[in-house]
């Protein structure tokens, strides 16, 4: 069974399945997603392999997978969501859909050691232009309204997040969070004629919530900070995905992501992280957002009293955070910049 379930009465659902959990990360001793193991994965249709100075785009055949890659982006094995779910609906109060999705898992890069905050620059960029790549194609594909895309990295953790990669998931609908964003700024744009988020933007560019700051790019700690040294990065100009994204702004973004990151893990002393980007739907009938990527440092368990109300407790104000961060993201971005 794989379905989407939506709660009684509110705007909550949750994907159910029966399969459990994955425990398959180490497949006879081996990890899955490293070179050299790719016949324990489904075959990869995006594979990036550098041949010089060129990238050249790849795909794995059964029986015949390409070596020497430096990204690869290939079907779950355990996924949440599958183009193939059984149709099941239900009517309310007991709401359900089949969860008819695509699961894929980017590996962001080939060496299981490295930790997310060193990845350097350049293979940030291969990262984003394969994301880019991916979801503009899940996009094609029936059943798709929204591509999520989010990392869960826990450096000792026996799970699949100990290789760094990237989940990339699909979902019928647009996920509430997006959809209650994406209603702000319609209505923001529709009444006031501006992007809420372009608002806020400029009032958090120099304050004391400010991480860094690139050319297209600024990095902060949300007002309503969720989780302690929560940090968000948005495109400066008004932008609704990642998808748009020139090449020299993703190279930018890849210096903010190397800068930030890295600050992050010499700051608290903890590779751990969580992070998710939020883009606009390319499904032509539905509101749009200003993209961002939002990054929660550490690894979080929510308490009783923040899954039963929604209010979450944070014993860090972003205004220690923005310093703190800061101060570290920007001694990293002097040293690549003064590198490069
Ligand atoms: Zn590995
Ligand atoms: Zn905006």
């Amino acid at each position: 069974m794989v379905e989407i379930r939506k709660d009684y009465f509110l705007d909550v659902f949750s994907i159910v399945l029966s399969q459990g959990m994955p425990k398959e990360q180490f497949k006879e001793g081996k990890c899955v997603l490293c070179p050299g193991n790719e016949e324990l994965t489904h075959p990869a249709d995006l594979v990036i392999v550098k041949k010089g100075e060129t990238l050249l785009k790849q795909s794995d055949t059964e029986g015949d997978y390409v070596k020497n890659w430096v990204v690869r982006v290939f079907p779950n094995k355990f996924p949440f969501v599958s183009p193939n779910a059984p149709p099941s609906y239900g009517e309310s109060p007991h709401y359900s859909e089949p969860a008819v999705g695509y699961h894929y898992t980017l590996v962001a890069t080939p060496k299981h050691d490295l930790t997310f905050q060193k990845i350097d620059t350049e293979q940030w960029t291969n990262i984003l232009a394969s994301l880019q790549d991916k979801i503009r194609w899940l996009y094609t594909q029936r059943g798709v309204g929204y591509v999520s895309a989010y990392v869960d990295y826990c450096k000792d953790s026996t799970s699949l997040s100990s290789h760094p990669n990237i989940q990339i998931l699909t979902t019928p609908k647009v996920p509430p969070i997006i959809e209650k964003e994406a209603e702000t700024v319609q209505t923001s744009m529709n009444e006031l004629g501006v992007c809420p988020m372009c608002r806020v933007i400029s009032s958090e560019s120099s304050g004391p919530r400010q991480v860094l700051s690139t050319d297209s790019f600024i990095a902060f700690a949300p007002w309503v900070s969720r989780f302690p040294y929560e940090f968000w990065i948005y495109p400066k100009k008004h932008q609704t995905s990642l998808l748009k994204l020139s090449q020299k702004e993703m190279t930018d973004l890849a210096l903010m992501l190397r800068s930030t990151l890295g600050g992050m893990s010499k700051s608290l002393g903890s590779a751990d992280f969580g992070m998710i980007f939020h883009n606009s739907s390319e499904k032509k009938t539905t509101k749009q957002i200003h993209w961002h990527i939002e990054v929660f440092p550490g690894v979080h368990q929510l308490s009783s009293f923040e899954i039963g109300t929604g209010i979450f407790v944070n014993m860090v104000p972003p205004e220690i955070a923005g310093q703190q961060l800061g101060s570290s993201s920007r001694k990293e971005l002097a040293q690549l910049v003064g590198i490069s």
